[in-house]
């Protein structure tokens, strides 16, 4: 199975959704999740096309960052401890999983520019995903006007893995109607324009209400450890 083929698959799916929602593909960027496969196969991807690629450990980031062209843009994607940060932060366009104050204030003291941050947000309130409650993302993101290498570019979210496709659409709307809230804070450093959310089982739904990023792991370039795509 070839990258550029799921991704033609995929590009159909999401002008499908797109039109049924009243969106353009063009506000939908897929990030390639690459954290299962090799260097080589994330190589395919950017070649067919893909201009962002996700990881979710410092060490294997570097890893391919450091062989594979193209220049895309890196996005982290996974639960960040605190010592990692320095390792992670001058590499990355944009982080997915800010989730606390003490990962913030991290982030503002390694970084030696203005970080793209998401701030992940527990919509389906399952204990095994990390992630604020909802209810508390307004005032944490008031506690962070202050920090200069912060900028809040959107929230992120994963659905709960279920066939229950209402259940699935319910985190995704949360996490746009929060969002409407965080812009109505008019705060500089946290504008808010972006929705990450979607992954290979629901990123249809989530193009449905509005996701801007889509995480694609296994169903663009394959689970190399499952063997979905080997
Ligand atoms: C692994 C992962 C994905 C991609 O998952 P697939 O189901 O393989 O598409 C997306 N987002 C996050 C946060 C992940 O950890």
């Amino acid at each position: 199975m070839r990258v550029a083929d799921q991704l033609r698959h995929i590009n159909e799916r999401i002008n499908e959704a797109c039109n049924r929602s009243g969106r353009s593909p063009e506000d939908v960027t897929i990030i390639a999740v690459t954290k299962y496969v090799s260097t080589e196969k994330a190589q395919e991807a950017v070649d067919a096309g893909i201009t962002s690629l996700g990881e979710n450990r410092d060490a294997e980031l570097a890893r391919k960052q450091d062989v594979i062209t193209g220049n895309p843009d890196w996005h982290f994607i996974g639960s960040l401890q605190s010592r990692k940060v320095k390792s992670v932060v001058d590499r990355v366009s944009y982080i997915h999983s800010l989730d606390r104050l003490s990962l913030a204030k991290e982030i503002e003291k390694r970084a030696s520019d203005k970080v793209r941050c998401f701030v992940q947000v527990n919509t389906s309130l399952e204990p095994s995903k990390h992630g604020m409650k909802t209810e508390e993302v307004i005032s944490f993101i008031r506690e962070l006007s202050g920090f200069t290498n912060i900028s809040v570019e959107g929230l992120m979210t994963m659905a709960p893995l279920t066939d229950d496709k209402e259940l699935i659409r319910a985190c995704f709307r949360e996490l746009r109607d929060l969002r409407g809230r965080v812009q109505g804070l008019n705060q500089a450093n946290a504008p808010c324009r972006e929705l990450s959310m979607g992954m290979s089982n629901d990123y249809e739904i989530a193009v449905e209400e509005g996701a801007t990023f889509i995480r694609i792991g296994s169903s663009l370039v394959g689970n190399e450890t499952g063997g979905v795509n080997k």
